[in-house]
Protein backbone atom coordinates (compact mmCIF):
# COMPACT_ATOMS: atom_id res chain seq x y z
CA UNK A 1 0.00 0.00 0.00
CA UNK A 2 1.22 3.30 -1.14
CA UNK A 3 0.47 6.11 0.94
CA UNK A 4 -0.85 9.47 -1.32
CA UNK A 5 0.40 12.67 0.34
CA UNK A 6 -1.86 15.52 0.60
CA UNK A 7 -0.82 18.45 -1.19
CA UNK A 8 -2.54 21.74 0.14
CA UNK A 9 -1.84 25.49 -1.32
CA UNK A 10 0.13 27.79 0.98
CA UNK A 11 -2.62 29.21 2.80
CA UNK A 12 -3.83 25.68 3.76
CA UNK A 13 -6.11 24.64 1.28
CA UNK A 14 -6.35 21.12 -0.25
CA UNK A 15 -6.04 20.54 -3.66
CA UNK A 16 -4.25 17.36 -4.60
CA UNK A 17 -3.88 14.14 -3.74
CA UNK A 18 -0.51 12.97 -5.10
CA UNK A 19 1.82 10.23 -5.19
CA UNK A 20 4.73 10.03 -2.69
CA UNK A 21 7.33 10.66 -5.36
CA UNK A 22 5.80 13.04 -6.82
CA UNK A 23 6.37 15.04 -3.52
CA UNK A 24 9.94 14.19 -3.68
CA UNK A 25 10.33 16.31 -6.74
CA UNK A 26 8.67 19.27 -4.69
CA UNK A 27 11.23 18.66 -1.56
CA UNK A 28 14.41 18.29 -4.48
CA UNK A 29 12.94 21.31 -6.13
CA UNK A 30 12.12 23.40 -3.17
CA UNK A 31 8.62 23.65 -3.80
CA UNK A 32 7.22 22.60 -0.16
CA UNK A 33 6.32 25.64 1.78
CA UNK A 34 6.05 23.87 4.95
CA UNK A 35 4.69 20.13 6.13
CA UNK A 36 2.60 18.66 8.66
CA UNK A 37 2.04 15.31 10.17
CA UNK A 38 3.52 12.94 12.56
CA UNK A 39 4.93 9.99 10.34
CA UNK A 40 7.79 10.31 7.99
CA UNK A 41 8.11 8.47 4.44
CA UNK A 42 11.83 7.50 3.83
CA UNK A 43 13.11 8.11 0.33
CA UNK A 44 16.58 7.12 -0.96
CA UNK A 45 18.29 7.83 -3.58
CA UNK A 46 21.53 7.56 -5.90
CA UNK A 47 24.97 7.26 -3.84
CA UNK A 48 27.25 10.15 -4.12
CA UNK A 49 31.14 9.90 -4.70
CA UNK A 50 31.90 9.55 -1.02
CA UNK A 51 29.60 6.68 -0.72
CA UNK A 52 26.72 8.17 1.00
CA UNK A 53 23.07 7.98 -0.01
CA UNK A 54 21.03 10.38 -0.41
CA UNK A 55 17.72 10.33 1.79
CA UNK A 56 14.48 12.48 1.04
CA UNK A 57 12.10 12.48 4.00
CA UNK A 58 8.49 13.47 3.34
CA UNK A 59 5.60 14.46 5.48
CA UNK A 60 2.17 13.02 4.90
CA UNK A 61 0.83 16.94 4.26
CA UNK A 62 2.98 19.40 2.03
CA UNK A 63 2.07 22.59 1.26
CA UNK A 64 3.48 23.95 -1.84
CA UNK A 65 4.76 27.59 -3.31
CA UNK A 66 4.14 29.27 -5.97
CA UNK A 67 1.41 28.39 -8.44
CA UNK A 68 -1.26 30.26 -9.66
CA UNK A 69 -2.89 27.32 -11.45
CA UNK A 70 -3.85 26.52 -7.67
CA UNK A 71 -4.88 29.72 -6.58
CA UNK A 72 -7.31 29.26 -9.73
CA UNK A 73 -8.40 25.86 -8.44
CA UNK A 74 -9.91 27.01 -5.50
CA UNK A 75 -13.11 28.78 -6.15
CA UNK A 76 -13.48 26.28 -9.39
CA UNK A 77 -16.35 23.28 -8.39
CA UNK A 78 -14.86 19.84 -7.81
CA UNK A 79 -16.29 18.09 -10.50
CA UNK A 80 -18.11 15.07 -9.85
CA UNK A 81 -17.38 13.21 -12.87
CA UNK A 82 -18.40 9.59 -13.32
CA UNK A 83 -16.65 8.51 -9.85
CA UNK A 84 -19.65 6.81 -8.46
CA UNK A 85 -17.74 5.86 -5.54
CA UNK A 86 -17.71 9.66 -4.62
CA UNK A 87 -20.90 10.06 -5.15
CA UNK A 88 -22.09 7.00 -2.55
CA UNK A 89 -19.28 7.91 -0.16
CA UNK A 90 -21.12 11.31 0.16
CA UNK A 91 -24.76 9.70 0.77
CA UNK A 92 -23.18 7.52 3.22
CA UNK A 93 -24.53 4.45 0.85
CA UNK A 94 -28.07 5.16 1.38
CA UNK A 95 -30.96 5.07 -1.02
CA UNK A 96 -32.18 8.37 -1.82
CA UNK A 97 -35.71 7.16 -2.19
CA UNK A 98 -36.05 3.87 0.01
CA UNK A 99 -33.46 4.86 2.87
CA UNK A 100 -31.96 1.26 2.59
CA UNK A 101 -28.34 0.93 2.57
CA UNK A 102 -26.39 -1.25 0.35
CA UNK A 103 -22.84 -2.24 -0.65
CA UNK A 104 -21.82 -0.74 -3.97
CA UNK A 105 -22.31 -3.28 -6.34
CA UNK A 106 -26.22 -2.82 -5.70
CA UNK A 107 -26.21 0.98 -5.97
CA UNK A 108 -26.68 3.04 -8.72
CA UNK A 109 -26.40 6.92 -9.58
CA UNK A 110 -29.84 8.10 -9.96
CA UNK A 111 -30.34 11.74 -12.07
CA UNK A 112 -32.72 13.58 -10.34
CA UNK A 113 -33.21 15.01 -13.31
CA UNK A 114 -32.88 11.98 -15.96
CA UNK A 115 -30.22 12.01 -18.31
CA UNK A 116 -33.08 11.60 -21.06
CA UNK A 117 -34.40 14.95 -20.32
CA UNK A 118 -31.28 17.14 -19.77
CA UNK A 119 -29.70 16.42 -16.63
CA UNK A 120 -26.28 16.11 -16.30
CA UNK A 121 -23.75 14.68 -14.43
CA UNK A 122 -23.69 16.89 -11.39
CA UNK A 123 -23.57 16.91 -7.28
CA UNK A 124 -26.79 18.58 -7.63
CA UNK A 125 -28.47 16.62 -10.04
CA UNK A 126 -27.04 13.26 -8.51
CA UNK A 127 -27.89 11.22 -5.76
CA UNK A 128 -27.64 7.29 -5.14
CA UNK A 129 -30.19 5.04 -5.55
CA UNK A 130 -30.43 1.75 -4.84
CA UNK A 131 -30.75 -0.43 -8.12
CA UNK A 132 -34.32 -1.35 -7.83
CA UNK A 133 -35.44 2.47 -7.14
CA UNK A 134 -33.57 2.99 -9.70
CA UNK A 135 -35.37 0.52 -12.08
CA UNK A 136 -38.75 1.66 -10.67
CA UNK A 137 -38.17 5.72 -11.31
CA UNK A 138 -36.59 4.87 -14.56
CA UNK A 139 -37.38 8.19 -16.47
CA UNK A 140 -40.23 9.99 -14.47
CA UNK A 141 -39.48 12.85 -12.63
CA UNK A 142 -38.24 12.72 -9.08
CA UNK A 143 -42.02 14.70 -8.12
CA UNK A 144 -43.91 11.91 -10.51
CA UNK A 145 -41.88 9.11 -8.10
CA UNK A 146 -41.17 9.21 -4.41
CA UNK A 147 -39.69 12.56 -2.81
CA UNK A 148 -36.15 12.52 -1.72
CA UNK A 149 -35.07 11.01 1.57
CA UNK A 150 -31.98 13.52 1.73
CA UNK A 151 -30.86 16.59 -0.61
CA UNK A 152 -28.20 16.39 -3.01
CA UNK A 153 -25.19 18.79 -2.58
CA UNK A 154 -21.58 19.62 -3.97
CA UNK A 155 -18.91 19.03 -0.78
CA UNK A 156 -16.23 22.05 -0.05
CA UNK A 157 -12.96 20.95 -0.95
CA UNK A 158 -12.23 19.35 2.05
CA UNK A 159 -15.45 16.82 2.08
CA UNK A 160 -13.65 16.10 -1.51
CA UNK A 161 -10.50 14.97 -0.48
CA UNK A 162 -11.68 12.83 2.37
CA UNK A 163 -14.42 11.34 -0.10
CA UNK A 164 -11.67 10.70 -3.12
CA UNK A 165 -8.79 9.71 -0.80
CA UNK A 166 -7.86 6.09 -0.08
CA UNK A 167 -5.63 5.08 2.56
CA UNK A 168 -5.96 8.17 3.96
CA UNK A 169 -3.01 8.42 7.31
CA UNK A 170 -5.06 9.93 10.45
CA UNK A 171 -2.67 13.05 9.90
CA UNK A 172 -4.52 13.69 7.03
CA UNK A 173 -8.04 12.46 7.58
CA UNK A 174 -7.59 14.87 10.95
CA UNK A 175 -6.32 18.09 8.79
CA UNK A 176 -9.64 16.94 6.37
CA UNK A 177 -12.15 16.95 9.21
CA UNK A 178 -11.17 19.98 11.27
CA UNK A 179 -11.88 21.75 8.02
CA UNK A 180 -15.71 19.96 7.44
CA UNK A 181 -18.67 22.66 7.21
CA UNK A 182 -21.20 21.74 10.46
CA UNK A 183 -23.90 19.98 7.65
CA UNK A 184 -21.36 17.90 6.71
CA UNK A 185 -22.61 13.85 6.30
CA UNK A 186 -19.48 13.04 6.74
CA UNK A 187 -19.20 14.20 10.26
ZN1 LIG B 1 -33.96 2.17 -2.91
Amino acid sequence: MTAHILALDIAGNPFDWIAAQDAVLYYATGKVAWELGSKEIVFRGGYSRAGIQSKIRIKPIIAIAGSEIMARMLHAELPLGNQNHLLFKRDRYTCAYCGGRFVHKDLSRDHILPQSRGGKDTWMNCVTACRKCNQDKGDLLVEHFRSLLYVPYVPCRAEHYLLSGRNVLADQHEYLAAQLPKHSRLL
